[in-house]
């Protein structure tokens, strides 16, 4: 009888058990949950799990590890990664030091990430640029150069899955394909820029390779680098100071520049110091009036991130009638 008595607070305490029990119906839940019908793999940075979404087909389910407005360059792992890196059947990275926070750049080594950008340096190093006294990660910007990752991805998910081997061959095939087509289209659009007009003032360093596929003629060697600046250097968390103020408003005046780009993910800070230096000086600048994606996607995908990225630039250096746009 003394039990009895508080036999009325059962109900309570299973449904406090309940609510205490993990939610199996997140996404996360569902891409931890074993699975022996698709290949679970963890990728860095939403750009590259686009690509590797595109070869994978229905037959891969994949989790960025790096989403949303996350910052690739400081990227430190936190509570829950390490059990991500475990489910994983496969680990896909940036590469070229971009996932460079040391606790996540440690993991991506001891679990034999592929690193997509060094595989094609590893082949390829005159295709990429010197930044820092290493190579600049930011190699997406240039379509042509970040489709030489598409057969890397096919290659590591039929290691993983021989019995999908020409699924992923096909699939990475068109993939190729539609990069090629993506490729050709900016080159079309930037092509309708005057090239007296091709110049791009960034938060940070990351349209180096934009700038010297898409935006110079000839593509002569350091030509990109008079049509391209950044204040804040490669990574966006870098600081700006009044020396790198006064050589952004010299090149605004050299080159008649007339607008600065504003990048989805950074705080809008450093560009706003510069337009205010420079109306200080008399000079007219103005802020973007969309931003560009560099170190986030912002759209379902990246060929549409990269259509983003060329229609914003094209509208604000050189518009010209919608229909010419795509
Ligand atoms: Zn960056």
């Amino acid at each position: 009888m003394r039990y009895l008595k508080f036999l009325w607070i059962a109900p309570f305490i299973f449904l406090l058990s309940l609510r205490s029990l993990p939610d199996r119906n997140t996404p996360l839940q569902k891409w931890m949950e074993p699975d022996s019908k698709k290949l679970h793999i963890l990728v860095t940075t939403r750009m590259c799990a686009s690509l590797v979404e595109e070869v994978g087909g229905d037959r891969v389910h994949v989790w960025t590890l790096i989403d949303e407005d996350l910052d690739p360059h400081s990227y430190q792992l936190v509570k829950g990664d390490a059990e991500k890196f475990r489910r994983a059947d496969l680990i896909i990275a940036n590469g070229l030091h971009l996932e460079h926070g040391r606790s996540l750049q440690n993991l991506l080594k001891e679990k034999e990430a592929l690193f997509l950008g060094d595989k094609i340096f590893s082949l390829s190093p005159d295709l990429f640029l010197p930044m820092d006294n290493g190579i600049d990660p930011h190699f997406w910007m240039d379509v042509s150069l970040f489709s030489r990752s598409v057969p890397y991805i096919v290659e590591a998910l039929q290691k993983k899955d021989p019995a999908h081997s020409q699924e992923y061959a096909v699939r990475g095939g068109q993939l190729l394909l539609q990069l090629d087509l993506l490729d050709h289209k900016i080159r079309v659009l930037m092509s309708k820029i005057p090239l007296e007009k091709r110049y791009l003032v960034t938060s940070h360093d990351a349209f180096q390779y934009f700038a010297r596929r898409y935006l110079v003629k000839n593509g002569a060697e350091g030509d990109h680098l008079e049509h391209f600046l950044a204040p804040e250097g490669v990574s966006p968390d870098g600081q700006i100071g009044a020396l790198d103020i006064q050589k952004i408003i010299r090149h605004v005046v050299k080159n008649r520049v007339s607008v600065v780009f504003a990048e989805s993910n950074i705080s809008k800070d450093s560009l706003n110091k510069i337009i205010e230096a420079c109306r200080s000086q008399g000079v007219e600048l103005r802020l973007s009036r969309a931003d560009l994606y560099a170190d986030s996607m912002g759209e379902e995908s990246y060929i549409k991130m990269m259509e983003h990225n060329a229609r914003v630039i094209q509208s604000e250096l050189y518009p010209i009638h919608p229909d010419e746009n795509f």
